[in-house]
């Protein structure tokens, strides 16, 4: 095995998937006017880690010698997650972009897995067995690892009742080979991935019932297999024109419905199954190591509103006033924020109790929190620094019209800028903030890694707050000193 080439990628695709969008059923998923900008992004990730320039950031070795690439290659050391850090941020750099589902962000689900042997071992050893070996095999075959957590739940009194089951992905079937899975997922990347790492949604599994059972189940599915069907959202960029929106038709990245209709799991990809225990652990650790990768994306989408901002302001000429001077640094706070949070959770790391090195959990959720609550007050700061011309420019093909293009060399020049280039900063910023992708990409970042509810509560089950009472209690005078639970 050996990394994969961007051309291996787009070839490997050509599985037989079933793939469904816009009324139709897609024949090749690496030339589909919706999934070939997508695509081409995962397939240059894939061309970078080959090129001698990059090597030394994008790859590293497993301890046999297999050079595989740095994004999946658990960290067992701060310099690991420095490694991790500058490994995003060097895709991010060369992409001139922010993409969020391309495998890094979502391969650290497997980790926290890895954390549970323990536990795993006393459900079924064999369960410990096969996460470490497909947290191998991801790296080996370099493979485009995503994430399934979300079922769409409708009414939730029927969640695990009715003639069918329910209505969240359960197993209605063991047999010598595997488990057969029913039931349907939400899943960004799908149609272009590998596999998913399958795993129950967000619910109180710790007070479960014996009837919830046959829905804690974890297992690593093939995107290809046999009664999946990948059904797809409409694409927001692949209309477009690229000159007028720029973001949405080369980082577009599509969602999908994934149903799973009686898919055969076969029993090494089979990660836990009927256990309330292992449910319940892994929709409390899920992040632990991906929402660093996550925070790292939110970090870069706060650099691009400072620069829209600044570019902006600079070209009109309003730099100078102190009313502008403060909103920017109202950005470089945000910023700078999010940046003191990352840079601390890898300073202060912690040793996981698998034995890895993951970021402090407390730093970093708190972190993903600052940054995802912020993030709407920091975007509408840039379009207000941006100003209204953000929203009334017309796009790049009327600009050119030569019947009327003397209009805009007259009201569209200021300075050095030429009318096409304040067009090309507007069309950036509006896709940035104002767009149908922009849009999206808000609702995204807040859900992609869990409900808001959910990011709070991984705050709050990861702060030690005994420091906190026990100064109040010396602080008062107080007796009590007993420890209170959660
Ligand atoms: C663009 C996009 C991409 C996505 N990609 C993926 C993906 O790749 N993989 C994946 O698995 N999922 C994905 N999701 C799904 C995402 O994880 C879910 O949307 C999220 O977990 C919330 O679940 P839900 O939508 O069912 O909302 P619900 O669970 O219905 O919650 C909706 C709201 O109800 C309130 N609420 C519900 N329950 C509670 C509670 N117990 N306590 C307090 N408030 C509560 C909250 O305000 C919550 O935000 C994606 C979602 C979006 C929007």
């Amino acid at each position: 095995m050996a990394l994969m080439t961007g051309k291996q990628y787009r070839d490997s695709l050509n599985d037989g998937r079933e793939v469904f969008i816009d009324g139709e059923k897609v024949r090749n998923v690496a030339e589909h006017p919706s999934f070939k900008p997508i695509v081409d992004v995962k397939a240059r990730m894939y061309d970078m880690a080959l090129e001698a320039k990059y090597a030394d950031t994008l790859t590293t070795r497993l301890p046999d010698g297999e050079v595989v690439s740095r994004a999946y290659k658990m960290p067992e050391t701060k310099d690991d997650l420095t490694a991790i850090r500058k490994h995003v941020e060097t895709v991010l750099d060369d992409l001139g972009g922010v993409v969020y589902r391309v495998g890094d962000e979502t391969i650290g689900e497997m980790w926290s897995l890895y954390d549970a042997q323990d536990k795993l071992n006393e459900i079924d050893p064999s369960y410990a067995k096969n996460i470490r070996y497909h947290i191998d095999r991801v790296a080996r075959e370099d493979l485009f690892h995503v994430s399934a957590n979300t079922d769409p739940k409708g009414d939730r009194s029927k969640l695990f009742g009715g003639k069918d089951g329910g209505t969240l992905l359960h197993v209605v079937e063991e047999n010598d080979q595997g488990i057969v899975v029913k039931g349907a997922k939400f899943e960004t990347a799908a149609a272009y991935a590998h596999q998913a790492f399958v795993k129950p949604t967000i619910l109180d599994w710790n007070a479960g019932s014996e009837k919830m059972a046959p829905f804690a189940c974890g297992f690593i599915c093939d995107m290809g297999a046999p009664g999946l069907k990948h059904i797809c959202r409409t694409s927001l960029g692949s209309d477009r024109n690229p000159q007028d929106y720029p973001i949405a038709t080369k980082f577009e990245e599509i969602d999908t419905l994934l149903i799973f209709d009686n898919v055969l799991i076969p029993w090494e990809n089979v990660l836990f199954h009927r256990s309330l225990e292992s449910a319940a652990y892994i929709r409390s650790t899920l992040h632990r190591y991906s929402a660093f990768n996550y925070t790292l994306r939110l970090l870069r989408r706060a650099d691009y509103l400072i620069g829209a901002a600044l570019l902006n302001v600079e070209q009109t000429g309003l730099t100078h006033l102190q009313a502008v001077k403060e909103k920017i640094s109202e950005l470089i706070n945000y910023r700078e924020g999010i940046n003191a949070h990352l840079t601390a959770a890898v300073a202060d790391a912690k040793r996981s109790p698998g034995g890895l090195m993951m970021p402090n959990p407390s730093l970093l959720y708190t972190g993903r929190v600052f940054a995802l609550a912020n993030f709407p007050a920091m975007a509408h700061l840039t379009r207000e620094l941006v100003g209204g011309q953000l929203a009334v420019t017309p796009d790049s093909a009327t600009m050119a019209d030569p019947e009327i293009k003397q209009y805009f060399d007259q009201y569209y020049s200021v300075g050095e800028w030429t009318p096409e280039d304040r067009g090309r900063l507007l069309y950036y910023a509006r896709d940035l903030l104002n767009s149908s992708y922009a849009g999206h990409r808000t609702t995204f970042e807040l859900f992609a890694q869990s409900p808001p509810f959910a990011q709070q509560m991984a705050v709050f089950n990861n702060f030690d707050m005994e420091p906190q009472r026990e100064l109040v209690r010396k602080a008062a005078g107080l007796n009590q000193s007993a420890p209170v639970s959660k």
